[in-house]
């Protein structure tokens, strides 16, 4: 694996984001990798809690967006399909990679926990929200900014569950920053531990849980998720998906690119048929 580590410890197994230098910039591979070790633990009937963490100062600057990321259909070469097949190929890879992935990792039969320190942004949201608990460094900050490339969200809309309604919606307008102590006070994480503390107090967590009988925590998590669902969970995060994608073909419409950063720059990169530095 080039973008994940993953070792058990009795039954707990470590799913760990590898790019440190990369602030863990989520690109294909990564993807790929870490839902492959999501099956991996699944698979392996000695492992009863899976605990995703990150190296490095930051746990997810979110999707890497680097055209090397390779991060869906090249945006370079999608003017001419979008002409003739609309949204369709980059609708197809963001439900499949993005939204899909973080809907079937918050249903894994197992329970998982993410340790987050350093920054949490966006696609990094999508990491720990479908996590069943969130433990936190007293230095993680959370945000989802992609309001600033006229979107109002990222792929996989959790806010208001995370946050409450009137907070989801200031943190989407301004696209600003929570911190941890705020973050555990809206309940979106159930711990603050010390940055230096993070993986320890994680991975007594996990092991204290282990000890229960796995059929009772998968039990206890369908429960929990079921009730979410049947307050409209499910359906609220499918429709946030759509809008999501509405904003990519807003701003199709708008400035000929899939996301509004820099509208100048960006119609000038089309015209020329030139990357630009696009973001998603
Ligand atoms: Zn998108």
């Amino acid at each position: 694996m080039d973008y994940i580590e993953y070792e058990t410890d009795d039954r707990v197994a470590v799913i760990t984001l590898n790019r440190p230098d990369q602030r863990n910039a989520q690109n294909a591979g990564l993807l790929k990798e870490l839902d492959e070790a999501f099956d991996r633990a699944v698979a392996d009937k000695e492992v009863r809690v899976i605990v995703l963490q990150a190296n490095g100062k930051h746990f997810s600057a979110g999707h890497d967006l680097s055209p090397e990321a390779q991060n869906g259909p090249p945006w370079d070469h999608m003017f001419d399909d979008v002409k003739q097949n609309g949204l369709l190929a980059m609708y197809q890879w963001e439900l499949g990679h993005f939204f899909g992935y973080s809907r079937k990792w918050r249903d894994l039969p197992k329970p998982t926990i993410a340790a987050v320190q350093g920054a949490c942004i966006a696609a990094g949201l999508m990491l720990c929200w479908p996590c069943d608990l969130i433990i936190a460094a007293d230095d993680a900050r959370f945000a989802d900014p992609v309001i600033h490339m006229g979107i109002g969200g990222v792929e996989y809309q959790g806010h208001a569950w995370e946050f409450g309604a009137r907070k989801a919606k200031e943190l989407l307008f301004t696209g600003g920053f929570i911190d941890a102590t705020e973050a555990h006070r809206l309940g979106m994480v159930n711990r603050i531990v010390p940055r230096d503390q993070l993986g320890e107090a994680t991975l007594a967590l996990a092991h204290e849980i282990a000890k229960m009988h796995p059929h009772a925590l998968m039990m206890a998590k369908r429960s929990v998720n079921h009730a979410l669902d049947a307050q409209g969970q499910h359906n609220a995060l499918q429709t946030g998906f759509e809008t999501h994608s509405l904003g990519h073909a807003n701003a199709w419409i708008v400035s000929g690119y899939p996301v509004m950063v820099g509208l100048d720059e960006m119609t000038k990169a089309n015209k020329g048929n030139a990357n630009g530095g696009a973001k998603s």
